[in-house]
């Protein structure tokens, strides 16, 4: 939604709140939870001849050939897609500017009293308002209709749309929050606002990830805690033994937008949870949901929330920078036309953002790595943590419905904020032929 035209800047925190979660899209020894039985490919059975590379192929080949096409043409839709948002998003910056619709609504602003916080809020209304609005065309096909031409969307229209009002409210208050006050940044330190601009976002995005799990996700999903039984006993255990805080662990409705499997770790501070969907617990075997759950602790325990938000700060550092640079630029030049006074003047937004979009979209491989860099780490330790090489493998193979299942190079560094499932499954099989003479966690 909001995230194609914003600048990216709210598509980043949006998406930084929600990454650290291990999305999902299954074989003969087994105990039965959850209802899903762990069925293990012949050729990933452990044995004198277990062969790493024989056993990866055995997991990669529970893929048939249609459902590999499928999974490969979402993902590079999805990389064009990327292209066409930003494109899109310059397009609306552009009738903004052009039209002096964005000088308008700043007029319109300063007619309510005399504060400029006020002006700035009510501008970043109108703006978060309209950028929707006409950004709508690409979020239907985007949000919902593509989404459904995948099988990957479970809602109605008006279920959607719903969402999409709720996601709307919540742009407003937080958009117009944050965006008062870089505003009020860039006009007390003007040559320097990109410096006290990145930390005051930085601290910002803090807050956010704070207050998300208790007033945010609740909008969207019903969140509950975990009932008494053998999937809460042993991810409790794993909890316990790893030293993580709380005594319950929370599930979510997401079957009633989605059919993608996740966990997620959330919060910060005080607010920090571990919550998993009901589609992994439905849909998969207790040795998946072991691995998926110590993933998500992995980045509870590994600190990997202040540490992605910290070097994401750094990269808003440059990109910031680079706004500070470009707007000049483009000001100094077309600035009458379009009736923007300078870089505190909120009718230059559309360009600030346009700026921004440009940016992230250029910096997408730097930070698809810092995330990628962190994904990795957590599936090392939830693989030690669980001790469920089969069950990591097949919740790998799961999450290709709709994750390309083997990258070139290139793809992969460009496009991956996750391992992909083919270096997945290669992972667990390889820590299966280092510890065949081991025990399960539980
Ligand atoms: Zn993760």
């Amino acid at each position: 939604m909001q995230r194609l035209w914003l600048g990216t800047f709210f598509g980043i925190i949006l998406a930084l709140v929600a990454c650290l979660s291990l999305p999902v899209a299954a074989a003969e020894e087994s105990r039965q939870t959850a209802g899903v039985i762990l069925e293990i490919p012949e050729d990933a059975r452990a044995g004198p001849a277990f062969d790493v590379a024989k056993a990866t192929e055995a997991y990669i080949k529970l893929l048939d050939a249609e459902d590999r096409e499928r999974s490969d043409s979402y993902m590079e839709g999805g990389y064009w897609l990327q292209l066409w948002g930003l494109l899109y998003g310059l397009g609306v910056a552009w009738l903004l500017l052009g039209t002096r619709l964005s000088a308008r609504m700043r007029d319109l602003s300063e007619r309510f009293g005399k504060r400029r916080w006020l002006h700035t809020f009510i501008y970043s209304m109108q703006y978060i308002v309209i950028g929707t609005v006409l950004s709508f065309p690409l979020a239907v096909y985007q949000g919902f209709v593509r989404e459904h031409q995948y099988d990957l969307a479970t809602q109605t229209f008006g279920a959607w749309m719903g969402d999409q009002l709720t996601g709307l409210l919540v742009g407003i208050v937080l958009g117009g929050l944050i965006l008062t006050l870089i505003y009020g940044v860039i006009r007390k330190t003007r040559d320097n606002w990109w410096i006290w601009g990145t930390g005051v976002s930085v601290v910002f995005l803090i807050f956010v990830t704070f207050i998300a799990p208790v007033y945010i996700a609740p909008l969207f999903n019903d969140y509950k805690a975990l009932e008494d039984g053998p999937i809460r006993t042993s991810i409790m255990s794993m909890a316990t033994a790893n030293g993580i805080p709380g005594d319950d662990v929370y599930w979510f409705d997401a079957s009633r937008q989605t059919t993608r499997i996740s966990a997620n770790v959330s919060g910060a501070f005080g607010t920090t949870r571990i919550s998993l969907n009901d589609n992994l617990l439905n849909r998969t075997s207790a040795e998946e949901i072991e691995a998926v759950m110590a993933h998500e602790m992995g980045h509870y325990v590994l600190n990997h929330s202040m540490k992605i938000t910290t070097q994401f700060g750094l990269v808003l550092a440059f990109g910031y920078a680079f706004v500070a640079w470009g707007f000049n630029r483009a000001v100094n030049r077309w600035g009458m036309s379009w009736g923007v006074r300078d870089v505190g003047d909120t009718a230059g937004l559309p360009l600030f953002a346009a700026l921004l979009s440009i940016y992230f979209f250029v910096a997408t491989p730097i930070t698809n790595g810092i995330v990628r860099i962190h994904e990795a780490e957590a599936d090392n330790y939830a693989i030690n943590v669980s001790r469920q090489p089969d069950g990591f493998a097949r919740v790998a193979m799961r999450l290709s419905e709709y994750r390309k299942i083997s990258p070139g190079p290139l793809e992969r560094v460009i496009f991956y904020d996750h391992p992909s499932g083919r270096d997945r499954v290669y992972m667990s099989m390889l820590w299966k032929s280092e510890h065949q003479d081991s025990e399960p966690a539980k």
